[in-house]
């Protein structure tokens, strides 16, 4: 038995009210305050993973160094806390009751009826206790996806309910986010969604011990007496949770309003040694007073939705504060550029990044961003699908082998520069089957990457089946493309660049879930770097 203790948090009124954030941030002041912490995050879709969702769906694919597919928010737990996560911090219903049915195959229940009350709420329960039981936390918060009231979040809210009956008040809290809206027309706050919400929650017998309301307006001493009066919680356990500039503000708010020693009060753990957060807000004071400005076009085919580009957007923040420059991204859909309007579309554009995807549509688009970048001497990265693109943009207008292709777009084509790899050739099923998670990559000496990494020996996050054809790598080089990054276990070419321009880097691993608040990425700090130098041209 050890000591770990759980914190909750469920959301309510609404989704998109920001758990994953106020997680986060709670996490970041706990750790601040010394104690070891780390996020999870409860799905409650079926699906196993995201990894066969479209990012429509739920913004960006998450991947851990353990090569996990994960949620969007695994990436906030990761940037705010500098601490990698794993596989066992997201858990999906699809999850759940993949185990319980495993488990009724091989016999484990035998004779017995298996049913959502014990077996799967067991299984949840167990889910949430393997990292408590790793015994490397002190504190291990959990948020569950979805919103209270949710047919799918029952069987959550019922395991939460018996975990904090099972370990006891002081080990489990209950953190209740909700949305407390203006009415203009009336001019007022309005508690009544949040009263309504926590109603919900307590007819399934969990009380919440806090309450974070999202709201435009400073709540009123008023309102806090009332939604703690009728919510059953400490008046000073309501928390209000105004609108933030920037989510990296949240930590510091959160602290303001007292959060983390309210959630530590209730743990009965100590409240005497104060977060600091030093690192953090020399971050943020340069994230907020930039002293240049540049702008990227990012092109990619889910532009509409930024969400499937976080951990990159948020890379730029990340590299943007330690150049002291303001980032801002031209969302640049693949599908709408062509050879006749890539210079609209791009002009003044201090950098072009090539963002990742799957499948044929907007590649052509993704093509011509690539030649323009290689041919106006604008800096350049390209990853994973846009590191593929530069080489098959490289292939056609340099080496004139006019039909390269890979065999993700065109299986016949007489140029696979980029081909399926070999691995992979086997593989029927879609989900989880991809090359994921971290591997190995060796630096060439005399190279960018080099330069901005300061080491030979690195380690990166993957999710691809596409890779650089070797068959080609000789004639790549000799025209002037070098592999400065290879897998020195497989020879695989992890990364390319050309020597010859000013920053030109594409690289097949995912560098953005790597990046985080106390370690923006070094490469993205070195392509923000060369972009600013080309404002300055
Ligand atoms: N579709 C490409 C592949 O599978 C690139 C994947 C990606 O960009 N993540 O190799």
């Amino acid at each position: 038995m050890n000591n770990t203790k759980y914190v909750f948090v469920t959301g309510g009124v609404t989704s998109s009210l920001g758990k994953g954030i106020v997680a986060a941030s709670l996490a970041k002041l706990l750790q601040e305050r010394g104690y070891s912490v780390t996020i999870q995050k409860l799905d409650p879709y079926i699906n196993i993973d995201p990894g066969t969702l479209n990012p429509y769906e739920h913004g960006e694919c998450y991947v851990t160094d353990d090569g996990a597919e994960t949620d969007l928010d695994l990436g906030h737990y990761e940037r705010f806390l500098n601490i990698p996560t794993s596989q066992a911090n997201n858990v999906t219903t699809g999850r759940i009751y993949q185990s319980v049915i495993n488990k009724e195959r091989k016999g484990e229940f035998l004779g017995k009826t298996v049913q959502v009350i014990p077996h799967i709420t067991d299984e949840i329960k167990h889910r949430i206790q393997i990292l408590g039981n790793t015994g490397e936390f002190d504190i291990v918060i959990t948020e569950i996806g979805g919103t209270v009231g949710d047919i799918e979040s029952l069987p959550y809210v019922e395991a939460v309910r018996q975990l904090q009956w099972e370990l006891g008040e002081e080990n489990a809290i209950i953190i209740h986010l909700t949305l407390v809206p203006y009415l203009a027309a009336a001019g007022e706050l309005k508690t009544k969604p949040t009263q309504h919400s926590v109603k919900m929650l307590m007819q399934s017998g969990v009380d919440p011990d806090v309450l974070v309301c999202r709201t435009e307006h400073e709540l009123s001493d008023d309102i806090k007496r009332k939604l703690a009066l009728f919510c059953n919680v400490k008046k000073e356990n309501v928390i209000q949770s105004l609108d933030a500039e920037t989510i990296y503000d949240v930590p510091n708010l959160m602290f303001k309003e007292g959060l983390d020693r309210v959630v530590l009060e209730k743990l009965q753990l100590s409240t005497e040694k104060q977060p600091a957060l030093i690192e953090w807000n020399d971050f943020v004071q340069k994230h907020k007073n930039p002293k240049n400005e540049i702008e990227i076009g990012l092109i990619g085919k889910y532009v509409e939705l930024h969400d499937s580009y976080k951990s990159i957007t948020e890379a730029f923040i990340h590299a943007g504060s330690s150049n002291e420059t303001k980032v801002n991204v031209r969302w640049i859909h693949s599908e709408e550029l062509t050879p006749e309007n890539i210079i609209e579309k791009l002009e003044g554009v201090n950098g072009v990044l090539v963002a990742p995807g799957f499948g044929d549509r907007g590649i052509e688009g993704k093509i011509s961003a690539v030649q323009y970048a290689r041919e106006n001497n604008i800096p350049f990265f390209g990853i994973c699908l846009g590191m593929q693109m530069a080489v098959i943009e490289f292939s056609r207008n340099v080496l004139g082998l006019e039909k390269a292709n890979s065999t993700e777009m065109n299986r016949k084509t007489p140029h696979p520069v980029i081909n399926l790899m070999e691995e992979q050739k086997e593989v029927t099923e879609k989900g989880g089957t991809m090359r994921l998670g971290a591997w190995d990559c060796e630096l060439t000496e005399n190279s960018k990457v080099y330069e901005a990494y300061k080491t030979t020996k690195i380690s990166e996050r993957h999710r691809h089946r596409y890779e650089f054809n070797n068959d080609y790598k000789e004639q790549i080089e000799n025209a002037g493309m070098k592999a400065t990054g290879i897998n020195p276990d497989t020879g695989l070419v992890e990364i390319i660049e050309l020597p010859s321009h000013p920053w030109f880097v594409g690289v097949q691993y995912h560098p953005e879930y790597k990046s985080t608040v106390l370690n923006p990425h070094p490469l993205f700090v070195s392509f923000i770097k060369a972009a600013l130098q080309q404002s300055k041209k």
